[in-house]
């Protein structure tokens, strides 16, 4: 059986750095055709085409300089023409295209392509929210996993170490892609849950412009959020600490927190309903409860016998929503 034709929709900056490694993949695996089709969405650089610059001297230029793009992997500016014969499709543009390029894609795409998206974004649809893989499942009508990590592509292109998470709800689908991207240096799970996957990989990028934002204002330096103390031990704290084994228990048993700390820790001391009650206390004189509804909602569940199952009301009560 002849091996499967990948097209890779897009050349940005992760779009380049994705096609060194599925060019060099798909050499090693006899489970895909050996020459690799990557859509550049063509322009002028010092008077020459990208794509005859990409196909002369391998190097995306204007995305990715300083790497070199495998020998198989072939620019192509008209998008219809990439894709044809194509049976993988890899979706790696800014999320604002991917509409209109799923239309003028639409009648060349041929019965079993599957796809993957690496775009992180959403849209807005009639009924709220609208995945980007939706719209390229709706549109093209195929299979349609995603891709996201904590990822820079100058990084991952530089070959330093990182892991990355495929989302697959077709299991045998996640693994062909597996093979495609994974490299010792760019390590791949695969998990069921893709649109957790694609949520995350779209969010986080709010998340950083309002990182950038307190940066900017000289507000707290947020490289201390990087040290151990920071991010790190939040999720240290969530996944195996004290606080949330025994805060797990208080919903499960209906005990107290007291009743729960004397029987589950033999004499440890839990820290997180104190420092609730504590930051209560000082919410209060400065009249700041209702601006911090997480930290209100677990001291009030804590000390003052609200119902946990409150707990997301209080942020869908959020003033900043109202
Ligand atoms: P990029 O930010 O480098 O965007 C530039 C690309 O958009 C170029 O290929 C350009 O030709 C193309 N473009 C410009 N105008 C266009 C048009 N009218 N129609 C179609 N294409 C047009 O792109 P990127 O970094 O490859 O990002 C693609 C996706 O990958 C984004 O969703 C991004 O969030 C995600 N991503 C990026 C990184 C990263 O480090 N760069 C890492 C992980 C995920
Ligand atoms: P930026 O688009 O903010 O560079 O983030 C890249 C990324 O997705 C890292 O995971
Ligand atoms: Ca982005």
């Amino acid at each position: 059986m002849p091996g499967k034709k990948i097209c890779i929709v897009g050349s940005g900056n992760w779009g380049s750095s994705i096609a060194k490694i599925i060019g060099k993949n798909v050499k090693a695996s006899n489970r895909f055709d050996p020459v690799v089709n990557m859509w550049v969405y063509e322009e002028m650089i010092d008077g020459r085409k990208l794509t005859e610059i990409i196909n002369t001297e391998h190097e995306n230029v204007k995305y990715l300089p300083g790497h070199k793009l495998p020998k198989n992997v072939i620019a192509v500016p008209d998008v219809t023409e990439a894709v044809k014969g194509a049976k993988v499709l890899v979706f790696v543009i800014p999320h604002q295209f991917i509409s209109k390029l799923c239309d003028q894609i639409k009648p060349h795409i041929t019965e079993g392509t599957i796809g993957i998206s690496l775009i992180k974004g959403i849209d807005e649809g009639p009924e709220g929210l609208k995945l980007i893989s939706d719209i390229i499942r709706e549109k093209l009508e195929i299979e349609v996993s995603v891709l996201m990590g904590a990822n820079i592509a100058s990084e991952v292109a530089d070959e330093k170490f990182c892991e990355t998470t495929i989302g697959a709800k077709n299991e045998a689908n996640g693994h062909l892609f597996k093979e495609l991207l994974q490299t010792p240096n760019f390590r791949i799970t695969v998990v069921h849950e893709s649109d957790t996957v694609e949520l995350c990989g779209a969010l986080k990028n709010i998340v950083a412009v309002g990182a950038g934002f307190c940066d900017g204002l000289g507000f707290v330096s947020s490289s201390t959020f990087l040290e151990s103390c920071g991010v790190a031990d939040l999720i240290t704290t969530c996944y195996g600490g004290r606080n949330r084994k025994v805060a797990e228990a208080f919903v499960t048993t209906s005990k107290s927190i007291a009743e729960l700390e004397a029987e589950m820790l033999n004499g440890q001391k839990l820290q997180g309903p104190q420092t609730s009650a504590e930051v209560y206390k000082i919410l209060q004189k400065r009249n700041m409860i209702n601006k911090f509804p997480l930290f209100a909602a677990v001291y009030q569940i804590c000390f003052e016998g609200k119902a946990v199952k409150e707990f997301i009301t209080c942020l869908q009560n959020h003033p900043e929503h109202m």
